[in-house]
């Protein structure tokens, strides 16, 4: 740990798992550097970071008093991963509330600056079914929900052949819906690697509290993002793979399947798959 912690400190950020460096002989501007707040339940911890020679100037500032779940503050594209790290670290500590509050004012990426609205997700917070899509179109921006529009209504067709909803329901009925990022790509474009980034642990801290028996990644960006690879769809599906412990399926985006209605019947198999993982849970 560095010098100019007092011992507190360095024991909270050791019980926290961080390793905060700060580099020798830097003063840094307060104006002239992002700030990120991290915000770990029973902990306030305000990091400075600034990526002059690429560096980054990380300090706690206040430790002690317990700060209410918010909010990542703008974040250069530039803010290297030990930055993103200590971010994710405080929302992995987040409940529901606090969560969809972080989310909703986010300004972690430039996807902020074009949104209408952040969109968490829907569902029953408990449901057995997790479906994870890419990112907000058009609709969604709109609407503030995931899958809406035609790629939504051919959703809601697959899930009810499997009876399933995502109306309210019970848990094992009803899904939950997610997507990897929360605001909307301009003209859909495909997110770039440092949005993913920056969103990723809403998303983690999505699984980790819905606790879903089965994810069903839809369409490649997502199958992508969630299992970190560049293989194609086609050779992931028909296995089962595991994201935090959680089987994942893997299929098409409803979007792709309205322009290739020919895989719909590899989208039904993959739905079966997906059955058969979930009898196999019980
Ligand atoms: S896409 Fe995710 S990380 Fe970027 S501003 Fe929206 S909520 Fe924040």
């Amino acid at each position: 740990m560095s010098v100019g912690y007092t011992e507190r400190q360095q024991a909270m950020l050791q019980e926290m798992g961080i390793r905060v460096w700060v580099p020798p002989r830097v003063e840094v501007a307060e104006a002239a550097v992002p700030v990120v707040d991290v915000v770990v339940e029973g902990v306030g911890a305000r990091v400075r970071g600034h990526d002059e020679r690429g560096d980054v100037v990380a300090r706690v500032v206040e430790v002690s008093a317990p700060v209410s779940g918010t909010v990542p503050e703008p974040v250069s594209e530039l803010v290297p991963a030990s930055v993103v790290a200590l971010r994710s670290t405080g929302v992995a500590a987040m409940d529901w509330d606090a969560l969809r509050a972080a989310v909703s004012s986010c300004r972690a990426c430039t996807l902020c600056e074009r949104r209408k609205q952040t969109v968490f997700g829907v569902g029953h917070p408990q449901a057995q079914w997790m479906l994870i899509g890419e990112a907000p179109g058009e609709q969604e921006d709109l609407q503030g929900e995931p899958f809406v529009g035609k790629a939504g209504q051919l959703l809601d067709n697959m899930l009810r052949a499997v009876g399933l909803t995502r109306s309210e329901a019970p848990a094992h009925e009803q899904v939950y819906i997610a997507n990897v990022l929360k605001c909307r790509p301009p003209q859909n474009r495909n997110p770039e690697p440092q949005e993913v980034a920056q969103c990723e642990p809403y998303l983690l801290r999505q699984i980790a509290l819905v606790q879903p028996k089965l994810i069903l990644a839809m369409g490649r960006f997502a199958v992508q993002s969630l299992l970190k690879t560049a293989e194609p769809i086609g050779r992931l599906r028909g296995r089962v793979h595991e994201v935090q412990g959680v089987p994942v399926v893997v299929t098409y985006h409803p979007a792709y399947l309205l322009r290739n209605p020919l895989d719909k019947a590899r989208s039904w198999e993959d739905l079966c798959l997906a059955r058969e993982v979930m009898a196999r849970a019980g």
